[in-house]
């Protein structure tokens, strides 16, 4: 008999330092959410994406710095700035050609991924494979935010309120430009934006129009926009999205949103008295043994040796429209560790 060789006690032991050992024997039953939203530094592992996106993981991630010279990130605390290195890169690029080609100041860049990417505990169902990116679609403005504002400031809708129409006053060409330079990109496989802009870029946007096909109209996104980008070379796991049509989606695709999808619900018919009242549903949690085999090794491997290694600064080029400030520290909990831009070089 086990139990007379092996005292309970000993068995007890033994087990904790398997978990130990095994940190995933531990995490049975533990959402996946919060397996990986502990975690605050990527996996030093080639970069490598495992998955869906709004089911998997990323290796070797990397942080876009709090602040570059045409962007500036927000919503610090939330520990979001990680992605694939390719879309670090995507959005470098973007917001240097969309200030110095499509007249928009600066990128004001929301979530991307956490630093091994995984489920979130709160929010996004996608974001979870270091490819997706939310841009605001509010200017940059020509002054670095505090961390406190990076927390409070909020974006701004492009919609008329309490409508499905874009609001002259606040949209502009700009805006058309900025999301229709996204889409222009071959890495970037779709931009998600409100049917409202999709109407409007179809009706009004002068350039080239070829990419319209990738502009996706969907709920919410008025704020900001989701750009998506493909599978990268080298991420044999990394599962594709279907391709978007070739056609522009300007016709019968998009009345369907306001003919059907966002059209006001008809007021529901009194319920009869006696209906049950229905039992809530238990939300089912992503588990770890959900996700792809290899988030498991994503998730229990060691991270960075240095805070360098992992963010990214822009290479070259610097706003001189304002003074360098030194880069902000984020005032939340996150580890001494945490990848912070170092001050760079200021070219005049
Ligand atoms: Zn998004």
């Amino acid at each position: 008999m086990i139990a007379r060789r092996f005292p309970i006690k000993f068995l007890a032991a033994l087990c904790g330092v398997l978990a130990l050992a095994f940190p995933t024997l531990a995490a049975d039953g533990t959402p996946a959410k919060q397996l990986f939203g502990r975690k605050k530094l990527p996996s030093a592992m080639p970069a490598e994406v495992h998955g869906f996106y709004s089911k998997g993981c990323f290796s070797g991630g990397i942080a876009i710095a709090t602040d570059g010279p045409y962007w500036q990130a927000m919503r610090l605390s939330r520990n979001r700035r990680w992605g694939h290195p390719q879309l670090i890169a995507t959005i470098d690029k973007l917001s240097r050609d969309a200030a110095e080609k499509d007249g928009w100041p600066g990128l004001l860049v929301g979530d991307l991924s956490q630093p091994r990417g995984g489920p979130m505990l709160t929010g996004h169902a996608s974001h979870q494979i270091g490819l997706d990116a939310d841009i605001w679609l509010t200017p940059m403005p020509n002054r670095r935010f505090s961390a406190q504002e990076r927390e409070s400031t909020s974006a701004i809708s492009v919609l008329k309120a309490k409508s499905v129409v874009v609001d002259p006053a606040v949209w502009t060409d700009a805006h058309g430009r900025l999301i229709m330079r996204a889409a222009s990109y071959p890495e970037v496989q779709r931009v998600l934006v409100h049917p409202g802009i999709k109407k409007r870029l179809c009706e009004t946007y002068k350039g080239d129009r070829s990419n319209l096909n990738k502009i996706r109209p969907y709920y919410g996104h008025h704020y900001h926009m989701h750009i998506r980008l493909r599978c990268p070379d080298g991420s044999a796991s990394c599962r594709a999205q279907n391709a978007v049509p070739a056609s522009a989606g300007c016709g019968k695709e998009l009345d369907w949103w306001f003919d059907v999808a966002l059209k006001p619900k008809k007021p529901a018919k009194k319920p009869k008295k006696t209906a049950k009242p229905k039992k809530p549903k238990k939300p089912k949690h992503i588990l770890l043994s959900d996700l792809p085999t290899a988030c498991a090794v994503v998730l229990n491997s060691a991270g960075p040796a240095t805070e360098t290694e992992v963010t990214f600064q822009a290479v070259s080029g610097a706003r001189t429209a304002f003074a360098p400030v030194k880069p902000v520290r984020s005032p939340f909990s996150l580890p001494a560790l945490v990848p912070v831009p170092k001050p760079r070089p200021f070219v005049q």
